[in-house]
């Protein structure tokens, strides 16, 4: 497979940055909300579109929260999320990442496995009125 090439954009360049500089897993409205600052004539479709090259160039990942929009992160390797399923917050899970279940799965198909997510659904510290 051959990976396509794109100009550089000042904007997919902040995108990145935005995301690099924050640990909240934002939405595309959140990233869209802060770049319209710097760039007004911005168009979410314009957003959508640099997320998904930085996706397909592997700098950033989609995560799929359920019912709730997608959410974007900076690809910083393999690690778990923690979801809070009243207020929708994503936070990284520390937990070491199990790589006896990739063992365990590629014994148990004959896809290659290259790799595996798992996110934990609860109510966070904040929602359950700790703090
Ligand atoms: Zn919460
Ligand atoms: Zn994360």
């Amino acid at each position: 497979m051959e990976k396509k090439k794109y100009k550089r954009s000042r904007q997919r360049d902040r995108i990145l940055e935005l995301l690099s500089q924050t640990d909240i897993h934002p939405t595309v409205d959140w990233i869209y909300d802060r770049l319209k600052k710097e760039f007004p004539k911005l168009s979410l479709g314009t957003v959508y579109r640099n997320l998904a090259i930085l996706i397909e160039q592997g700098l950033i990942l989609r995560i799929h929260s359920g019912s709730t929009f997608d959410r974007f992160e900076v690809n910083r390797g393999s690690h778990y999320h923690l979801i809070c399923e009243k207020c929708g917050k994503i936070r990284d899970f520390t937990m070491p990442v199990n790589m006896e279940l990739e063992r365990e799965a590629s014994r148990m198909t004959d896809f290659s496995i290259q790799g595996h997510r798992v996110d934990f659904y609860g109510i966070c510290p904040e929602c359950q009125g700790r703090k």
